[in-house]
């Protein structure tokens, strides 16, 4: 159960944060008409059946049936749970909320997460500071001098130095009065086995890491002088998780939707330089092969992403292992590769930028660019395609959209010198099917159902005619009946009933998700139709309640365990009748 929230508190937040502006930060959205649609960040899909609806405040995708309002959206979106979801919104909207509303534990995890961003904040500012010393931050400005880094480039990103001392930053942060537990989560100090710390990061340039809201969770340090590793990141803490940010995701937000792509670079450096050059749609990933996670962050902002691929073994690897996860989230993905030698840095500074600055044109696309390094590898002859097939099995079968396969299958084929048929066959059976249907039917029980909600719901005044409470018992669909359910103990407390209300209260993401449904499909009935309607379902519930009644008495005549004393089998016999009878008046419209 969510801890309990005041449900004023709630609707004042959910007031203040228009979803579509919540919802618009994260994915790309397009009006259509009185409401907005886009790549739906739950699922896999290459046409938007995400839906945003401003009027009634709710999301609904017709591809998964994810649905919900602002604060599930987030909860499923960023991970969090239900009072972190509210904690962000209430300030980002500068509602005031507090530990009586949200429930102690909450607040705590909610502050404790507060003051490691705060910690950083404060890391970041004694970097940034550092860099600037006259004499401590030497090394450091000679450094980026000699890289040729634009300054208003190094302050956007919020460049730093950390000088070459052990305890540099450890006694600013005491001098400070942080707390040192946090900067030793957070990764920023180290414990000696002795006793006391040392500073993570000496001699290094810094590199704050942000998140999509703009605060810093993390930070890259390149070494300056000689010294191992070259490039040493934070490690992973509650507010930082690698495979779930990039680097530059922040700063160049705007300008990827407005690219409609994002160049995808390997390092902090390249980055910078390209920003530096006029490039803005770039972003870095962390040092490491992309994750599905930030594949579906970039598809939040834009529809294609170009990799930059400058040649090195270790990102051809990673480069290759990204293949599935764009596939997978049906973004298109394209390389761009650099000369042998050649960085996005350097050649920039021999070349210029032209190359980047229409990159789509100017690549291939990765499954491609897959198929040529695994025949430039693979011996001639027989043997060598057999093992070629081995490697472009897994790509195959990673793109589950059949039109893109058999477009991809054809090139492959041709390559192999086989026909598409044979290697179609060759690949197997490995097609994936999409999404499971929302809920599992049982026929006309669950119709009965799911029919008396919706109509409950477009005319919550009916809550009054019909004894709901009486038939809760009966319903077989679980969800149905908690939403049943939802909707009388909201009746109960409030005196009306409405979507928005009942979403307030629903913990489950199945139930939430069928109350959006049912709310975007309401329908308006006159009102004798709706009488006509409700004495439909009141006498199903009726029928469906007497046939199970009967099937229960007939088993227990047919059992040979049952007391067969004669006045039981009467009893019973008598009761089976009655039911006969009352189902033949409920059939010809009698007894209602
Ligand atoms: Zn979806």
């Amino acid at each position: 159960m969510a801890p309990y929230i005041p449900e004023g508190k709630l609707l004042e937040i959910k007031d203040a944060a228009p979803i579509a502006e919540v919802i618009g930060h994260y994915l790309t959205l397009t009006p259509r008409g009185r409401y907005l649609v886009g790549l739906c960040p739950f699922h896999s899909e290459s046409n938007p059946s995400f839906t945003v609806y401003p009027e009634r405040q709710i999301f609904h995708c017709y591809g998964c049936g994810a649905g919900g309002n602002v604060f599930s959206f987030l909860m499923q979106h960023l991970n969090l749970s239900f009072p972190e979801a509210v904690s962000e919104l209430a300030q980002r909207y500068g509602i005031a909320l507090h530990e009586r509303d949200l429930g102690a534990a909450a607040v705590r995890q909610s502050r404790q997460k507060q003051s490691l961003y705060e910690l950083n904040e404060l890391a970041a500012a004694f970097f940034q500071d550092t860099l600037n010393h006259p004499v401590i931050g030497e090394p450091g400005r000679a450094y980026l001098s000699r890289r040729g880094l634009d300054p208003q480039v190094i302050a956007e990103y919020r460049l730093g130095y950390a000088p070459d001392e052990w305890r540099a930053l450890e006694k600013h942060l005491s001098r400070r009065s942080a707390a040192l537990n946090d900067a030793l989560e957070l990764g920023l100090i180290i414990a000696k086995t002795s006793g006391g710390y040392y500073d993570r990061f000496r001699g290094r340039l810094m590199f704050p890491i942000h998140d999509r809201e703009g605060r810093i969770v993390a930070f890259g340090g390149r070494i300056i002088a000689d010294g191992e590793p070259k490039y040493l990141n934070s490690p992973e803490s509650p507010v930082y998780s690698k495979g779930r940010h990039l680097y530059g995701l922040y700063q160049a937000r705007e300008y990827l939707r407005k690219a409609q792509l994002a160049l995808l670079v390997e390092g902090y450096m390249d980055l910078l330089a390209l920003r530096g050059n006029g490039i803005n749609p770039v972003v870095a990933s962390l040092g490491t092969a992309l994750t599905r996670d930030q594949v579906r962050l970039l598809k939040g902002y834009c529809p294609r992403v170009v990799l930059v691929f400058d040649g090195d073994r270790a990102g051809l690897t990673a480069m290759m292992r990204s293949f599935p996860h764009f596939a997978a989230e049906h973004l298109p993905a394209r390389v761009l590769t650099l000369p042998a030698g050649e960085d996005p840095d350097s050649y920039a500074a021999k070349f210029g930028v032209d190359l980047f600055r229409a990159p789509w044109d100017h690549s291939q696309p990765l499954f491609e660019f897959i198929l040529d390094k695994i025949f430039a590898d693979a011996p001639s002859g027989p043997e060598g395609k057999i093992s070629a097939l081995d490697q472009i099995r897994p790509y195959l079968s990673a793109i589950t959209d059949p039109v893109e396969r058999t477009l991809w299958l054809q090139p492959a084929a041709r390559r192999l010198g086989v026909t598409e048929a044979a290697l179609e066959k060759a690949l197997g059976q490995t097609q994936t099917r999409s999404c499971p249907p929302l809920s599992s039917s049982h026929g006309v029980a669950l119709n009965l159902e799911r029919g008396l909600i919706k109509l409950i719901l477009s005319h919550p005044d009916l809550l009054e005619d019909i004894s709901l409470e009486d038939w809760l018992e009966d319903f077989e669909d679980t969800r149905l009946q908690e939403i049943a359910r939802l909707m009388l103990a909201c009746h109960r407390q409030h005196g009306c009933l409405d979507s928005s209300l009942l979403l307030l209260h629903a913990t489950d993401a199945q139930v939430r998700n069928q109350i959006c449904a049912f709310s975007l499909a309401q329908e308006e009935y006159a009102q004798d139709q709706r009488d006509h309607l409700i004495a439909d379902f009141l006498r199903g519930l009726k029928k469906r309640r007497l046939k199970k009644e009967k099937h229960r008495l007939k088993e227990k005549l047919q059992d040979r365990r049952f007391p067969d004393t004669t006045q039981d089998i009467l009893a019973f016999t008598a009761r089976l009748t009655d039911i006969e009878q009352q189902l033949k008046d409920l059939e010809t419209g009698r007894n209602l």
